[in-house]
Parts: C-alpha cells; sequence; structure tokens
C-alpha cells in the first residue's frame, strides 16, 4: 500500500514498525463548541484509512485524544483558553461544556459512520503522564522554565522537521499573531509544555505540579497520550493540514527529544473543506454543522458521500450545489443497488468478483483513492456477474466505505410530504426558517434555492416587513 507521507513529501510503501499491526494516532476535537463539517471532513478520511488497514488485514490500535485543557485560540500559545472561551459564552463549567461537546462530536461521528478509535482520552485524564515526561525533557536539557513557564527549547534540536506546503522561513516566524509575544522564550519557535503564569486568572482547571499549580500546554498531550498507549514508535500520526504547524511540528520535537530516537514514520494530512469564500470556520458565515445538514433535509451519509468523491489531499469546495449534486448521485446509486434482485440458488462468482475486488483495493492502496474507490462500485452494478456476486461485493467493499450502500433508501425527506402530496405547513415553515437564515448568512444562492422548491411544490413566498408569508396553489 502507497501511503503519502507529508513528512517525506513523497508516497511511500507503508511498512508497519512490527509486521501486521499498526498504531495509528488521530489529533481529536477541541471540546469547546461544535465540529464544523470541514473539521469532520478529517475524521471521515481519516475513518477510510483506519478501515481500509482493517480491511488489508492489519492489527490495528487507534488512540484519539479529547481536548479539554491548555488549546489557546492562537495555536502559539497565544490568545485565550478556548474551553474557557467556550464556558463564558455558554455561562457553564469547563467541564460541563467539555462533556456536552464530546457527546455532541460522537453523536456527529455515529452519522457519519466515523468508528470511535480503540482509545479515547481526555488530556485532563493523563497529567501526570504529562508531568513525567516534562520532567525528563527538563532533565535532558531540552526544556527551560522561565517566568513561571516550562518551555520547550527548539534550539537544542538537530532538526525542526518541515511538512510539506511549508517553508522553514514561516516556521522561524513563531509567534505570528504579533501582538502578545512572549518575552519568556529564548527563541521564537519555542513552546510552552506547562503553564504556571495563566494569563487567565479564572483558567478554572489547574493541577499542583514541580514547578506550581498550572495546566498543560496543548501540544504536550497528543505526544504524551499516543506514547501512553502505543510505545515510542508511532506508524501513523493523522490529523487536519492545518494542524501540521505548529502542532505536529512542535509534537514530534518534544517526542523525540524524549524518546531519543525517531518516533512516527508516516503522517496523513487531510486538506481542508473550504467554502466558495474561502476557509471554513465556526465565527464566519453559516456554521456549518452536521445538525444543520440534517435540518436542511439532507442524510449525513450524503455528506459523507461528498467528501469521498475527491482526494483527501486536494481541498475541497462546499457549496450547496455540489452537496445536492452528490446526495443525488448517492440516492440513485443506492437505488440501483437495491434493484438488484438475486435468483434463488445462485452462485458467488469467483472468478468474475476477483477484477472487481482487485480495483476496489488498487484504488485504495494508491494513496486512498477514495473517488476510483467508488467508481469501482459502479463498475461492480456494470460487471457481468450475477446480482448474488454484486451485492456480496458491495457489502464486502462497504466495510470500509460506510456509506449503507445495501441498506433500505432513507425516506426522501427533502422536501418532507404529506400523503396527498402537498406540502404541510410545518415542512413550509421549516423551509422558510431555512430560507431566512441562508439570508442572514448572505447566503442568496441558497435562499434562492428555498424559494424555487417551494415554488415548484406550489407555495409562492412573499417577503414582508413583518417576516415571510406563504399562499398555497
Ligand atoms: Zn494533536
Amino acid at each position: 500500500m502507497q501511503l503519502y507521507n507529508s513528512l517525506t513529501h513523497k508516497k511511500e510503501e507503508f511498512v508497519p514498525h512490527t509486521p501486521g499491526k499498526v498504531g495509528m494516532y488521530t489529533c481529536g476535537p477541541t471540546v469547546y463548541h461544535f465540529a464544523h463539517i470541514g473539521n469532520l471532513r478529517t475524521y471521515i478520511m481519516e475513518d477510510i484509512l483506519d478501515r481500509y488497514l482493517r480491511y488489508a488485514g492489519y492489527d490495528v490500535t487507534r488512540v484519539m485524544n479529547i481536548t479539554d485543557v491548555g488549546h489557546l485560540t492562537g495555536d502559539t500559545d497565544t490568545g485565550e483558553d478556548k474551553m474557557l472561551q467556550g464556558a463564558k459564552r455558554e455561562h457553564k463549567t469547563v467541564l460541563e461544556i467539555a462533556k456536552y461537546y464530546t457527546d455532541a462530536f460522537f453523536e456527529d461521528c455515529r452519522k457519519l459512520r466515523i468508528r470511535t478509535p480503540d482509545h479515547v482520552q481526555p488530556a485532563t485524564g493523563c497529567i501526570e503522564d504529562f508531568i513525567r515526561v516534562i520532567s525528563s525533557l527538563l532533565e535532558k536539557g531540552y526544556a527551560y522554565q522561565a517566568g513561571g513557564n516550562i518551555y520547550f527549547d527548539t534550539s537544542k534540536l538537530e532538526k525542526y522537521y518541515v511538512f510539506h506546503g511549508f517553508r522553514e522561513e514561516d516556521l522561524a516566524v513563531g509567534v505570528r499573531d504579533g501582538v502578545e509575544e512572549d518575552r519568556n522564550k529564548r527563541n521564537q519557535a519555542d513552546f510552552v509544555l506547562w503553564f504556571t503564569k495563566s494569563k487567565f486568572d479564572n483558567q478554572e482547571l489547574k493541577w499542583n505540579s514541580p514547578w506550581g499549580l498550572g495546566y498543560p500546554g496543548w501540544h504536550i498531550e497528543c505526544s504524551c497520550i499516543s506514547m501512553k498507549y502505543l510505545g515510542e514508535y508511532l506508524d501513523i500520526h493523522c490529523g487536519g493540514i492545518d494542524n501540521a504547524f505548529p502542532h505536529h511540528t512542535n509534537e514530534i520535537a518534544q517526542s523525540e527529544a524524549y524518546v531519543g530516537h525517531p518516533w512516527c514514520s508516516y503522517w496523513f494530512h487531510v486538506l481542508h473543506l473550504n467554502t466558495a469564500s474561502g476557509k471554513m470556520s465556526k465565527s464566519k458565515g453559516e456554521f456549518l454543522t452536521v445538525s444543520l445538514l440534517e435540518s436542511k433535509g439532507y442524510d449525513p451519509l450524503e455528506y459523507r458521500y461528498f467528501c469521498l468523491q475527491s482526494h483527501y489531499r486536494k481541498s475541497l469546495v462546499f457549496t450547496y450545489e455540489n452537496l445536492d449534486n452528490a446526495a443525488v448521485a448517492y440516492r440513485k446509486l443506492k437505488a440501483k443497488i437495491a434493484a438488484l434482485t438475486p435468483v434463488a440458488g445462485e452462485a458467488y462468482d469467483e472468478a468474475g468478483a476477483a477484477p472487481l475486488k482487485a480495483a476496489f483495493c488498487a484504488a485504495l492502496d494508491n494513496d486512498i483513492n477514495t473517488s476510483l474507490a467508488i467508481t469501482a462500485v459502479y463498475d461492480v452494478l456494470k460487471a457481468p456477474v450475477n446480482a448474488t456476486t454484486k451485492l456480496a461485493l458491495i457489502e464486502d467493499f462497504d466495510r470500509v466505505l460506510a456509506l449503507d450502500l445495501t441498506a433500505p433508501a432513507a425516506e426522501e425527506k427533502k422536501p418532507a410530504q404529506t400523503q396527498s402530496g402537498a406540502l404541510d405547513a410545518a415542512s413550509i415553515e421549516a423551509a422558510i426558517a431555512a430560507r431566512a437564515e441562508a439570508k442572514k448568512a448572505k447566503n442568496y444562492a441558497e435562499a434562492d434555492r428555498i424559494r424555487a422548491e417551494l415554488a415548484a411544490q406550489g407555495v409562492t413566498l412573499t417577503d414582508t416587513p413583518n417576516g415571510t408569508t406563504y399562499t398555497v396553489g
């Protein structure tokens, strides 16, 4: 199997450290808010890698952290603690916020059929591990104490790694946020391992440490949690490309300083999901969540299908039009599969199936080419093999794709209709609300789409100063 390794900037044959076994680590969510669908694209593509490794016969152990402390709004130790920000926003405690958004994240994953990793570890559960590793880094001379905090000294490294798409000059800039440069740092690229001089008087979660009451930096948690479950040699580290620097760069620095040898062999980075106006974010434009897509009548698996149609190393543009196209294709595909009717007594055609299965594996063996893997499903439908063989193959492929391809098609939800075929009042009101939301987000294309969709059902909208009214017929 060939995987693109963003550390070496090339496709490489995948060879795990221990034959037959794979240790895989995924950066988990910072649980201060809902995940947007761009965050979830990363988890969907990582899920495919995880599932395909298992399908190919590897014994995979996958670990994910839950960031519930220490992640500041600036990734370079600047800004406010994201968890605290979430707690303030919702007038709750940090732990309440963490619990709520952890549950919400796994609910989204369940809807998108993303497997839960074998070990899910909140950072607040590993404080002793962080303290042990930080103490060792201090002993080895890779860390220093300044202004009460503990910093990693990047000047002690022989090599500061550079991922594909990043230049060494960019890395050296360090504090790019600019406004609050930390004067305790000896080198700009140094980063905090342990905070004691909190910038926030009301930081809720603090622990005793040899250096005083404080809390861990963000980067140290992933190194420690990975090593806790997967040992000193990690096969694959996954994450969104926006975590490559500084987060992953810093993870490598501190992990290799700690273990004294190369740590992780393959880095799997998923590119951004963009909106038509640029990078997706929680604060700009419409906050695109799985629940929002559902409220608009989409099945979350239509979004999964949308993601699988393109390669994980290409950035992808999300528009409702693109999602609609994917949804239509997905429904047609399911309808074709549902129409397969095996004849009683029909045998599985081993010889006919072999090249179809080989094509599916070849697609995924080539750096997880999911769009070709989906083409392989269409090729099964067209192939001169019987329906029993087709269904068995598609069920087999769906162990990786996880698109519920052989499950009965979900009822048509968009737009909801009453028995007589006319839209009921609740569905019209829901569509009007969705259109108002789209207009508020300046998403006029979506607003127009909803208006047109209602018009096609014989519902005419009239915008008045007091809101939108409608007439039917
Ligand atoms: Zn991480």
